[in-house]
């Protein structure tokens, strides 16, 4: 007995340890614990989210983007992709947001992998700033209400590929749908003491949640968080800010502080987060954050910067 036991001891090891360190996508399947589920891609957090919400163990759920890594510049690697295209589903943002999506999509066999743009069926709404490349803002799902309502959208694709688990499937869906339906009145609960309206941020990913809560965001980089603002900008916010009262400029984790910081320094003002959930990073992830508690803790910090 001890000449088996030791060698599939030894296996589990070097298994684990290579899960531990390869963050590639490839290091997270081909685990025995999966064989016979549905292999689900996702391609950034929140995606990640609502599939796992739904799906539960029901699915092996592979996020491509690796933890903590900031998703509107990220592509996946060819490795990746090409694991893609053994998958039995996709789960993707769309509105622009995957700008390597749809090279991605045309390569795929859509009778193997079921394609899923969670976005559709939204209204999107154009970004402040033109450029060039695809003028929606693609943060659909920084609104609960929105997010909720991709989440239907991968529910149907779930039901279509397994038709077995459809009862499992929608009882998850609506615990889903009533924590987003919760969010939703607690935020515009708060919102009813809000003397201001204003919000400064980092990069322009909060125009749905703003058109959600009757609030005017001010952005100080454009839909895509690459994008420096001009001196003549930064100019234009510090006067807009002086003019209204403004006390808190928001940051946020996958951008660079250094304008929203230099902004609050010439206001005599602070920042705080507000985070757009487009990621976690690995220690966030390991403590059980996800998008409704990310949500609270912005709704935290809207209610300090706005009563
Ligand atoms: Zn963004």
């Amino acid at each position: 007995m001890k000449k088996i036991v030791v060698p599939v001891f030894l296996i589990l090891v070097l298994t684990f340890s290579a899960a531990g360190c390869n963050k590639d996508a490839a290091s997270k399947i081909n685990n025995n614990d999966n064989a016979g589920k549905l292999k689900i891609f996702t391609s950034f957090y929140p995606m990640h989210f609502i599939a796992k919400e739904i799906a539960k163990d029901k699915a092996e759920i592979i996020n491509m983007i690796p933890a903590g890594v900031e998703p509107h510049d990220w592509e996946p690697t060819l490795k990746t992709m090409a694991q893609l295209q053994e998958s039995d589903m996709f789960v993707y943002n769309g509105a622009g947001m995957e700008r390597w999506a749809d090279r991605v999509i045309e390569n795929l066999d859509k009778n193997k992998t079921k394609v899923v743009e969670a976005s559709d069926g939204i209204e999107l709404i154009r970004g402040e700033e033109d450029h060039g490349h695809d003028d929606n803002d693609p943060h659909v799902w920084v609104s609960p209400i929105n997010l909720k309502k991709e989440a239907l959208n991968v529910l149907d694709a779930l039901i279509e590929k397994d038709k077995g688990n459809e009862a499992f499937y929608k009882e998850n869906y609506e615990k889903l749908a009533e924590a987003l339906d919760k969010l939703d009145r607690d935020i515009k609960e708060a919102g009813k003491s809000f003397r201001g309206n204003i919000i400064v941020t980092s990069h322009e990913a909060f125009g749905y949640f703003a058109k959600e809560y009757n609030l005017e965001q001010i952005p100080i980089r454009g839909v895509s968080p690459q994008q420096e603002p001009s001196p003549a900008k930064m100019a234009e916010i510090v006067k807009l800010c002086k003019e209204k009262n403004i006390r808190y400029i928001f940051v946020e984790k996958f951008v660079n502080p250094k304008y929203s910081e230099t902004i609050a320094r010439e206001i005599k003002g602070e920042v705080l987060t507000l985070n757009a959930a487009h990621g976690l990073t690995e220690e966030e992830e390991k403590s059980g954050m996800d998008y409704i508690s990310i949500m609270y803790e912005n709704l935290e910090n809207l209610k300090k910067a706005l009563e």
